[in-house]
């Protein structure tokens, strides 16, 4: 069983909630993660659903619900908190590493303002299934332990099956808990989540100066380098407010997510994305902003003097361009097989993105046949197969510059240009399966699937395929 210890629940008592999930009629697993369990040291077999549901709360844990804040679409809300999430506790993992253990859908707290504090069936299994495909791509995200269904109904646009995710993160310290006590102007609260997010999550940098100062400049590495590997493998992540943007640096909220199919930069999947806030190629933009607010939140400690603190924060913040240059940097060489780096590289990519958005090539595909395929195989995927040659020709001049053997490039490329993504038209297929006809199959499909993205699986072939023009899912719903 876990063995929990609770730090979060030795911190004051305004940072959280005591509250109890609530009782379930008939819960069922629908699936436990096994790998993970190990990883915590958990048996499976004691992951029973009861406890999944919450009906039962595990010996040691302490269930509270977490208090923060957030900017959503770039208005401020000063109290969000979790009001369909109960953390269990906390677990130290083989590893070493501590884990929040967490039951999404368990179910009203104190922070569940008009909400159930329920979660439906699709989300459950979208969010199992995108952020274990995402750990499996590399991606780092929190994870998904286990989902159980409730036997109960809940009732959204429409009735719909009621579900518990098992979320597993780093933590659960979000932007967001730090507004949370900003905006009450508790600036003592803010030292201690500083004090406290600084040695959980990057205990290195503790005692090395001003703790405000640490934590800004590691959360902004963190977001810098998370937006790369998004972008890495066409993730779009849909609601990146200050409330969803993890201290730790994870992924977290699968929401609306999606992956691109055909490449454009505007992208935008979710449906209350009207202007393009979190388009595909906004999120580094993003990610910035929300960091500013983190620093806006640590303002009182950064510095004794007003005008100094803002100074150091302008410092640090001018630094998230240069950083999230260099690991988007690697991500695209990597992406293009290019071990070495040259002045023209970024050139040669922005070059090859704009002809894949004019023929609306598949992101996913591209870069996979870019890794072993000929030129003549990958041309008819542009309108004009000359748009692709013309760049070929280019690119593998500069490939000559490389000392690596073209064997040797494309295995390397093979292991970041992935054969399979959570495709959008085959997670909607999945959700549907589950929730129209009880049917898991595609689910467990997908899951096993996505645990090894990087292999080819020649029997789940049409998984990596892009939609046909009638499959095209061209808009996420948050489906809360
Ligand atoms: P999200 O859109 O998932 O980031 O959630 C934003 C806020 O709404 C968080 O404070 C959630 O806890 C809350 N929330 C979302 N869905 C529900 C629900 N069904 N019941 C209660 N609170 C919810
Ligand atoms: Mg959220």
């Amino acid at each position: 069983m876990f063995s929990f210890d609770n730090t979060y629940a030795r911190l004051p008592e305004r940072f959280f909630a005591k509250v109890a999930p609530a009782r379930v009629r008939e819960p069922r697993t629908i699936m436990v993660n096994r790998a993970l369990a190990a990883e915590l040291g958990v048996d499976p077999a004691e992951l029973t659903p009861e406890l999944l549901s919450g009906n039962a709360v595990p010996e040691g844990a302490e269930p509270i619900a977490l208090a923060y804040a957030g900017h959503q679409f770039g208005g401020f809300v000063p109290q969000l908190g979790d009001g369909r999430a109960i953390l269990l506790g906390e677990v130290i993992g083989k590893d070493g590493q501590r884990r929040d253990v967490q039951l999404k859908g368990s179910g009203r707290t104190p922070f569940s303002r008009g909400g159930d504090g329920r979660a439906a069936l699709g989300p459950v299994l979208r969010e199992y299934v995108v952020s274990e495909a995402m750990a499996a791509l590399g991606v780092p995200t929190t994870r998904a332990l286990a989902a159980v269904t409730t036997g109960e109904q809940v009732f959204r646009d429409r009735v719909l099956p009621g579900a518990v995710l098992t979320r597993v993160a780093a933590s659960h310290i979000r932007v967001g808990t730090f507004q949370y006590f900003a905006a009450r102007r508790d600036d003592e609260a803010v030292r201690v989540l500083t004090s406290y997010a600084l040695a959980r999550h990057y205990p290195d940098a503790v005692g090395t100066g001003n703790d405000a100062v640490a934590l800004l400049d590691r959360v902004l590495s963190a977001q810098a380098e998370l937006v790369a590997r998004w972008i890495g493998v066409g993730f779009v992540h849909g609601v990146m407010n200050t409330d969803n943007t993890s201290i730790s640096g994870e992924t977290i909220d699968f929401g609306p997510c999606a992956f691109l199919d055909e490449y454009h930069p505007d992208k935008v999947f979710s449906s209350i994305d009207m202007r393009g806030r979190y388009a595909f190629s906004n999120q580094p933009g993003m990610a910035q902003w929300n960091v500013v607010r983190l620093a806006e939140a640590l303002l009182p400690l950064l510095a004794d003097d007003e005008g100094a603190a803002v100074q150091i924060a302008e410092e640090r913040l001018d630094t998230f361009r240069p950083r999230f240059a260099a690991a988007y940097g690697r991500v695209f060489r990597a992406k293009l097989g290019l071990s070495r780096e040259e002045d023209g590289d970024l050139a040669l990519y922005n070059d090859l993105l704009g002809r894949m958005a004019e023929s609306a090539v598949d992101y996913t595909v591209f870069f996979r046949r870019l890794s072993t395929a000929t030129d003549d195989e990958i041309a008819p995927m542009f309108r004009d197969p000359a748009a692709f040659h013309e760049w070929a020709q280019r690119w593998r001049q500069r490939l000559g510059r490389e000392s690596r053997s073209p064997a040797e490039r494309a295995s390397a490329m093979q292991r970041v240009n992935p054969a399979f993504i959570p495709r959008n038209h085959r997670v909607e297929e999945m959700i549907e399966a589950a929730v129209e006809r009880a049917d898991f199959t595609p689910f467990e499909t997908l899951v096993r699937l996505l645990e090894r993205p990087y292999e080819e699986q020649p029997e789940h072939a049409h998984l990596a395929e892009e939609p046909a023009p009638e499959q095209r899912v061209t808009q996420t719903f948050c489906g809360t």
